[in-house]
């Protein structure tokens, strides 16, 4: 253990940070998560193995300033995992940019404020890379998403200008810590808590019939469980430096919906009819506008193009070996359907 000093973890309640919560304290570290609800509402952090010892819960806010003084003071390492995570809102400016931009400010303030903070582990994403599959690039950390905006995947971009800010921060106020940040793609995987995280629920939605048909659009994946590990690597790595792309195996549609049929769960409503070709790409562009408005950008955005990244920067730096995706499936379906976001019995294809 390198701190007796309680690790400071944002957005203690979410999915990813959740199972940095519990692999800190199975490690033996003291951690201090952050909550906008009282304590009480979580007992599923409460009741981690050394939590009743070693987790503290403390209630702070991305959008009121000064508000994570309290979390951070006396904390050598902070992993700053909040930000809202959804594709779909009402403002993008006020849902997605503001907590995501003016919170990461208000994290790094109050590490500075602080004068201990060695280190801040930024949870950042694939989208702060890109927000498009390009079938002739190769995705690294070198690449900066500047396509994105609060008309074409907000999301992405405030996770861009969220990203760009930390760094901004670091040239600008030269604190006594540094900064690394872990750009994973999509984050799959068991759940500590009830809510039904957005990544897991593109499996949910296909399996439950939301897609009508096979589509050309792949994703990198990576275990929720590997991505906490990679945070907590990349605090106890002290060579640890700059961006950390976070993604085991790509797989398209069409294979990952074979996976699930092959796996057990061939007669929930996976969608049969294969319009991955040339013209289904075409199609599926004009349906697209059919879809919720920021769904429906993401489809024109990627649909017929293959995702290609590099992950050995991780794996060199920090160590990692990633979980064989198809395990990680099959761990979120079935978490998925013991926590009732999916029917437990097999449902019929449309
Ligand atoms: P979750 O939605 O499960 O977690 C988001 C966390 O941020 C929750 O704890 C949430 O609190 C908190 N949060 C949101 N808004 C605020 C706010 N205004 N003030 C304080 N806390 C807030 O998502 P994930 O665990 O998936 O995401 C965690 C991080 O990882 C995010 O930064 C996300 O962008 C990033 N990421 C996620 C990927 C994925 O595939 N899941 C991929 C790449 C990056 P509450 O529980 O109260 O809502």
């Amino acid at each position: 253990m390198i701190t007796d000093k309680p690790v400071c973890v944002t957005g203690a309640s979410g999915f990813i940070a959740a199972h940095i919560v519990r692999q800190l304290l199975e490690q033996g570290y003291r951690v201090r998560g952050t909550v906008r609800k009282s304590p009480k509402n979580y007992p599923f952090l409460l009741g981690l193995p050394g939590a009743s010892e070693r987790l503290e819960l403390v209630v702070a806010d991305l959008l009121a300033e000064g508000s994570y003084d309290l979390a951070i003071a006396g904390c050598d390492y902070v992993m700053h995992t909040a930000s809202p995570y959804e594709i779909n809102v009402k403002n993008p400016q006020t849902d997605l940019v503001d907590p995501a931009v003016n919170g990461t400010e208000t994290v790094l303030e109050s590490c500075l404020k602080s004068g201990g903070v060695k280190r801040v582990i930024f949870t950042s994403s694939i989208a702060a890379i890109t927000d498009e599959a390009d079938s002739n690039k190769v995705f690294t950390e070198k690449d900066w998403n500047t396509m994105s905006s609060l008309d074409r995947n907000p999301y992405h971009y405030s996770k861009t200008l969220a990203e760009r800010d930390a760094w901004d921060f670091i040239m600008r106020k030269r604190p006594k810590f540094d900064l690394v940040a872990i750009n994973p793609f999509m984050v799959i995987g068991p759940s500590l808590g009830p809510s039904l995280n957005t990544s897991n629920q593109i499996i949910r939605d296909i399996m439950i019939g939301s897609y009508p048909c096979l589509m050309d659009i792949n994703w990198g994946f990576v275990d929720v469980r590997d991505v906490a590990k990679t945070h907590i690597l990349a605090m106890e790595t002290n060579s640890a430096s700059g961006r950390y792309l976070c993604s085991g195996e790509s797989m398209n549609m069409k294979t990952l919906v074979a996976l699930l049929a092959s796996s057990g769960f061939d007669t929930y409503a996976l969608p049969k009819l294969d319009l991955s070709g040339k013209a289904g790409s075409i199609l599926m562009k004009v349906l697209s506008f059919t879809q919720p408005r920021d769904t429906g950008m993401y489809i024109r955005t990627n649909i017929g193009r293959t995702m290609r990244y590099d992950n050995a920067k991780i794996k060199r730096e920090l160590g990692i070996s990633f979980k064989p995706i198809k395990e990680s499936i099959i761990d979120a379906v079935n978490d998925m359907i013991q926590w009732g976001h999916l029917p437990s019995k097999k449902i019929k294809n449309k």
